[in-house]
């Protein structure tokens, strides 16, 4: 089973990843992270996006395309994927479906997670204070909360159209939001 965790920042779709992660048996394809391991690996992509993360924006479509690749062929991972963090557009939604076709693939359920700006903010604070990321800050949380809501309709309507969408409602609590999540994915496992 291939998943999509879907959300704003700061929605939770990292904490919820890792439950089902452990859960189901699946591994967590986080494109921020990823990103994140170039920048501190001092790669040569590394060097090339951390100020554009660093800013709040959306590194380009090329890059976070060849890293997924590298993870959705490895047969390691096969049917075993959460996506945290992708797609994040219409275009990007559209290559994720063409990229699992190719690997023989597909996504079985998306999984959104509704949260208002207000409680994003406080999360990413919250975070700030743990993890200390440079993009969580309450001016780059706001931004990065405005370009999700630019992109995110379209995605949502395309997942929609193919029956994929579940709505969760992510202003709960985390034990609650994690038994939503799992009835929903055992209705699917059947
Ligand atoms: P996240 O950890 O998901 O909040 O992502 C942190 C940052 O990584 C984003 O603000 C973007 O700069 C970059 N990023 C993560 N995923 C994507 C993606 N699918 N497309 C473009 N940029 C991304």
């Amino acid at each position: 089973m291939n998943i999509v965790i879907f959300g704003p920042p700061g929605a939770g779709k990292g904490t919820q990843s890792k439950f089902i992660v452990n859960k189901y048996k699946l591994h967590q394809l986080s494109t921020g992270d990823l990103l994140r391991k170039e920048i501190s690996d001092n790669t040569e992509l590394g060097l090339k996006i951390s100020s554009i993360m660093n800013s709040g924006d959306l590194v380009s479509d090329e890059i976070v395309s060849n890293l997924i690749e590298k993870f959705i062929s490895n047969e390691v991972f096969k049917n075993k994927i959460i996506f945290d963090g992708y797609p994040r557009s219409l275009s990007q939604a559209q290559n994720l479906d063409e990229l699992l076709k190719k690997y023989n693939q597909k996504i079985d359920i998306v999984l959104k997670l509704s949260v208002s700006l207000k409680s994003v903010i406080k999360r990413i604070l919250d975070r700030k204070e743990l993890e200390n990321r440079a993009d969580d800050n309450k001016d780059i949380a706001i931004k990065r909360f405005k370009n999700y809501e630019k992109s995110s309709q379209m995605v949502l309507d395309y997942y929609k159209k193919s029956n994929l969408l579940r709505v969760v409602n992510g202003e709960a609590g985390i034990v609650e939001i994690n038994s939503e999540i799992s009835e929903i994915i055992d209705t699917i496992k059947g």
